[in-house]
C-alpha cells in the first residue's frame, strides 16, 4: 500500500471533528512529501532536531506537532514554528516555552500530557498535579502559552478493556477541569490514540489522533 492510499483510507473512516497527525518520526522528507502531496498538513514528531531539519526542508505551510518528551534546554529550537507541543508535564517546562515564544513573539499552543498508563515509563501529570498547575498564579502568568487540552498513552497492551478504562479515565479528568478554563486555557483537544487503537480512543472521546505507522510503515 502506498503512503498516499493509506492516509486517504484512515481519512476517510475518520470522524469530522477529528484531527489527524501524521507521525513522521524517523522516515525521511521523500515520505513525508508523499504525505504533504495527498493533502497532509499537520506532522507529528518526536524528537525537536530532526523535526527543524524537516522544518528547514518542507513547505511552510506544514503544522509541526511535537509528541515527544520535551528536554527544557532544547525548546528555543522549535519556539520560532512549533505548532503544537503535546508533550507538556511540569509547570517548569511551560515557563520555558512560554520565555521562549515571547522571545519569538507570538503564542506556543500545548498539551499536558496525563500519566494514564499502568507503566513506569511513561511520562505524565496525575490528576492532583493537573488541577495545582492550572489552578496557580504563576501558570495564569504564562501570557505566552495557551493550553488546549490534554493529551494521553494507553499502556502497550492487546488488553482492549484496560486500554479503553485508560481512554476513558483521561476523557474525565479531561470534563472534569473544563471549569479551570482561563484566558491562556482553553480546552477543546483530547490528544490520544496511535495506529494500534485510535478508533477505539475515538469512541472514549479522543478529537487528535496520532498515527505513524499505519501511514508510513513500519519503523
Ligand atoms: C510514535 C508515536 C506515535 C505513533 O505511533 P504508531 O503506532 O506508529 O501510530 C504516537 N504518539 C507518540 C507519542 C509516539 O511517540
Amino acid at each position: 500500500m502506498s503512503i498516499q492510499s493509506n492516509l486517504n483510507t484512515i481519512k476517510a473512516g475518520l470522524p469530522e471533528n477529528v484531527t489527524l497527525v501524521a507521525v513522521s518520526k524517523t522516515k525521511p522528507v521523500s515520505d513525508l512529501m508523499q504525505a504533504y502531496e495527498a493533502g497532509q498538513r499537520i506532522f507529528g514528531e518526536n524528537k525537536i532536531q530532526e523535526m527543524t531539519e524537516k522544518w528547514e526542508q518542507m513547505p511552510k505551510d506544514i503544522q509541526w506537532h511535537m509528541i515527544g518528551h520535551v528536554q527544557s534546554n532544547k525548546v528555543k529550537f522549535m519556539a520560532p514554528f512549533v505548532s503544537l507541543i503535546h508533550g507538556v508535564d511540569s509547570l517548569k517546562l511551560l515557563q520555558e516555552i512560554n520565555k521562549q515564544a515571547l522571545k519569538n513573539n507570538r503564542t506556543i499552543d500545548c498539551l499536558l500530557q496525563m500519566y494514564i498508563a499502568e507503566e513506569e515509563s511513561k511520562f505524565g501529570l496525575d490528576e492532583n498535579e493537573l488541577n495545582e498547575l492550572l489552578t496557580s498564579s504563576a501558570f495564569k502568568e504564562l501570557k505566552n502559552i495557551r493550553i488546549l487540552g490534554l493529551m494521553g498513552m494507553a499502556t502497550f497492551t492487546e488488553d482492549q478493556n484496560q486500554i479503553k478504562k485508560e481512554f476513558t479515565h483521561l476523557k474525565s479528568i479531561f470534563d472534569s477541569i473544563q471549569t479551570l478554563q482561563t484566558e491562556n486555557c482553553e480546552l477543546n483537544t483530547i490528544s490520544m490514540g496511535m495506529s494500534g487503537d485510535y478508533q477505539l480512543a475515538i469512541e472514549c472521546g479522543s478529537t487528535m489522533v496520532r498515527i505513524g505507522s499505519s501511514i508510513f510503515g513500519g519503523r
